[in-house]
């Protein structure tokens, strides 16, 4: 069995892009989808379908990015093989098209997790090119920075995520789990969230399943969500249990809301969220076409 997922972030979604969202999640769960089709890996495929999306300006990943308080677009992206929980993560990086790549390359490296100046500094080593902020900056991103740019250093207000995320089996039965984020709008400078971290933001483990999460980073943080509602699996719950009693924990515990995309070893995923929406599109080899949020 083959089967993708892809989310473009939990959150209050704004209503002038919601065709472009469900296109955008689209466009993410083809190209994934293409890569499983023609044998490829999970890990192709997740990678595959979040560089889409960091293409996107609507998705706060890679071009597109929301900015920090200091109008910058500073990216946390994390992915993960579940055949050997190798992990690879950039956190607070900027002039980086594509963060989801370069935490591919961390995951091939002898490292996990890289940061700032030396995940940059990592990623000229390997080839990547030095994007200037102004080409990740959108005009849209950019009008709300200037609108809010009182709120530097504290993250304002929650009004819509964007981040993106996919998971995904492959035909050899590995999964995989990819997140990319510009993280919170007006964001203190070296704020880092939950997208990096394994657990958090990602998971994923052949035996149990994987997992995307998106929503308020410092509660994901807290409650470990990714690997809790893998967690929920390994006790034996119905994905949609698992999912939505990690999501009650967050909320129970920390005040917080998020979303999340979860998927077994045999394929059931399910995409559970307690903020107002979240996007997502999923597709399976034995469906006759994809599922979509909206
Ligand atoms: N989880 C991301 C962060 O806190 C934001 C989001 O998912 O919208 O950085």
């Amino acid at each position: 069995m083959i089967v993708i997922a892809v989310h473009g972030g939990a959150g209050n979604a704004r209503p002038v892009t919601l065709k472009e969202r469900r296109e955008g999640v689209q466009k993410a769960m083809e190209a994934g989808w293409e890569i499983l089709t023609h044998g490829g890996t999970a890990l192709d495929a997740v990678e595959a379908a979040v560089r889409v999306m960091e293409t996107l300006p609507f998705f706060n990943a890679g071009m597109g990015s929301v900015l920090n308080g200091d109008g910058i677009a500073e990216m946390d992206a994390g992915i993960m093989d579940g055949r050997n929980l190798n992990v690879g993560a950039v956190a607070a990086v900027s002039h980086i098209r594509h963060p989801v790549t370069l935490a591919r390359r961390v995951l091939e490296s002898e490292f996990v997790l890289l940061a700032g100046s030396g995940a940059e500094g990592f990623a000229w080593e390997h080839g990547f090119h030095h994007v200037p902020n102004r080409d990740l900056v959108t005009k849209q991103r950019l009008e709300t920075w200037l609108e809010n740019a009182g709120f530097s250093g504290k993250p304002a207000g929650y009004p819509w995520g964007d981040t993106v995320g996919a998971v995904a089996l492959d035909a050899s039965g590995s999964l995989a789990a990819a997140t990319s984020t510009g993280g919170l709008t007006g964001k203190r400078a070296g704020r880092v969230g939950d997208s990096p971290l394994p657990g958090c933001g990602f998971w994923a483990d052949n035996e149990w399943g994987a997992v995307s999460t998106t929503g308020l980073g410092e509660t994901i943080v807290r409650s470990l969500l990714a690997r809790r509602a893998v967690e929920g699996l390994e006790r034996g719950l119905a994905p949609k249990d698992a999912a939505d009693q990690a999501l009650v924990y967050l909320k129970e515990k920390t005040g917080g809301w998020a979303g999340l995309i979860l998927m077994t070893p045999n394929g059931e995923t399910v995409a559970r969220f307690n903020s107002s929406s979240m996007s997502y599109a999923i597709m399976r080899d034995d469906w006759k076409a994809p599922k979509f949020s909206e």
